[in-house]
């Protein structure tokens, strides 16, 4: 839509193929309904978030930075507001806010939109794009239509309810371009251990997760994260399953969550002492609740392997001590990541060694773009996708030009 609409205004006739019944679906969901579709953040800030092949997108940063998409959404009659990460959403709340601003830009640009018209292959002659082959999903029929140049803005393969079905990824695969390997990123993670079915639900805030390939310490950040039936979700999880989530079940990796992270382990341990000290004759599950929410004070104490009903006078010092170790290294162990359906992008896509980042342009196949998450570049949370994929289609605008 953003290619369109830039393209379109530099005088170009364009037409959008869209295979579902409206365009710009996956927008709804994003940001939970909210669209967190930038981050207000320096070139430096975006690309120290951008996980896969930053370098690729220094360019297009500069043709189209976080301003000026801003700049973009307000000029096109939608009000902006900056939340706390410099995240950027629209006044409103809405995400169709989003979806409508593009869509009406695209009507005021003559951009001819076909819905439920599905793109089934480029076509292709001596190195030139020549046009598509689409098929009408309402009669089934395939048509092929010339172009002199085509933008694939298809995306990747999570949440394939949204579209995102790969195709541009098979596109790229039968032109004979490299398609680096895909997996689900910005995903929940599933664990070995049975409690986190036990802890379902439950949210923690402020604990620092590690994790460690040998001695390596591969990641460690602090935030908030959630128990689910499978294993673990929230933010946190979702920032490391893209920095990190490659290495499980190929590297032996050790994770724990700090779940105090302010205090050392010696204060801890002096804190413990003091309510030891002064609640001596009651149960030890009365006496350390509140140090961990309800759902966890059972798992906790069995895995310190102590009945919750024992009397504090009855506690040993190694397994006061073990309560020490257990709230500062609570142990997880990761078996593997969701699937696509519950991934927020992928990870992976058309090689950016076949594209040219100065224009999007396939090296080898003149006419022929890649745009936005069908690429081999992918980001953090915090509204920076959503600008990989402005910033991406703006410079495949710009190389295009005007239309002479
Ligand atoms: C739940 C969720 C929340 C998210 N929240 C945020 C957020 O708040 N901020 C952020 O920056 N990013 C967010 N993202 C990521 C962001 O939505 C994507 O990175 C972004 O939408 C990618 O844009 P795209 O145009 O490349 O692909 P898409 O948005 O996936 O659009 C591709 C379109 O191409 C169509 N298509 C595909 N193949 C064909 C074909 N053969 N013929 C015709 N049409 C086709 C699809 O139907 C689809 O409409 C979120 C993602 C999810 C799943």
């Amino acid at each position: 839509m953003m290619s369109a609409i830039l393209i379109a205004e530099q005088g170009h006739s364009v037409t959008v193929f869209e295979q579902n019944e409206r365009i710009g679906k996956k927008l709804y969901i994003t940001g939970k309904g909210r669209c967190n579709f930038t981050n207000a953040c320096s070139r430096d800030g975006f690309l120290s978030s951008v996980i896969s092949n930053p370098r690729f997108l220094y360019s297009a940063f500069e043709t189209m930075n976080s301003e000026a998409v801003i700049d973009f959404f307000e000029r096109h009659g939608m009000k902006t507001k900056i939340e706390r990460g410099n995240r950027a959403f629209p006044a409103s709340d809405k995400s169709a806010d989003v979806i409508d601003t593009l869509r009406d830009a695209m009507r005021r640009q003559g951009v001819k939109v076909r819905l439920r018209n599905r793109v089934s292959r480029i076509l292709t002659d001596e190195g030139r794009v020549t046009g598509l082959a689409v098929i009408n999903l309402d009669d089934g029929v395939e048509k092929c239509l010339d172009f002199d140049r085509v933008i694939a803005a298809t995306g990747g393969l999570s949440y394939p309810s949204t579209g995102a079905t790969g195709d541009g990824l098979r596109f790229a695969g039968e032109l004979g371009l490299r398609v680096t390997k895909t997996s689900p990123s910005l995903v929940p993670i599933e664990c070995e251990e049975r409690y986190c079915e036990e802890m379902q639900g439950l949210s923690l805030r402020n604990v620092e997760l590690h994790i460690k390939s040998g001695k390596k310490e591969v990641f460690d950040e602090f935030g908030e994260m959630m128990f689910t039936h499978f294993g673990v979700t929230g933010p946190l999880i979702l920032t490391a399953s893209a920095e990190i989530g490659q290495m499980i079940g190929k590297k032996e990796l050790r994770t724990y969550i700090d779940l105090k992270p302010a205090v050392s382990e010696e204060k801890l341990d002096d804190r413990i002492l003091r309510l030891f000290a002064e609640n001596r004759n009651k149960a030890v599950q009365n006496v350390v609740n509140e140090l961990y929410p309800a759902k966890m004070l059972p798992v906790i104490l069995a895995q310190c392997g102590i009945d919750p009903g024992r009397k504090i006078h009855d506690i040993t010092k190694g397994e006061r001590l073990q309560i020490v170790q257990m709230t500062k290294r609570f142990p997880l162990t990761f078996t593997r990541l969701r699937g696509y359906n519950e991934a927020v992008i992928t990870k992976g896509g058309v090689s950016v060694r076949e594209i040219d980042p100065g224009s999007m342009e396939v090296k080898k196949i003149a006419g022929l773009y890649f745009v936005g998450e069908v690429l081999d570049v992918d980001a953090l949370t915090g509204g920076f996708n959503l600008q990989i994929a402005w910033c991406t289609a703006a410079q495949c605008a710009k190389a295009i030009g005007p239309n002479v």
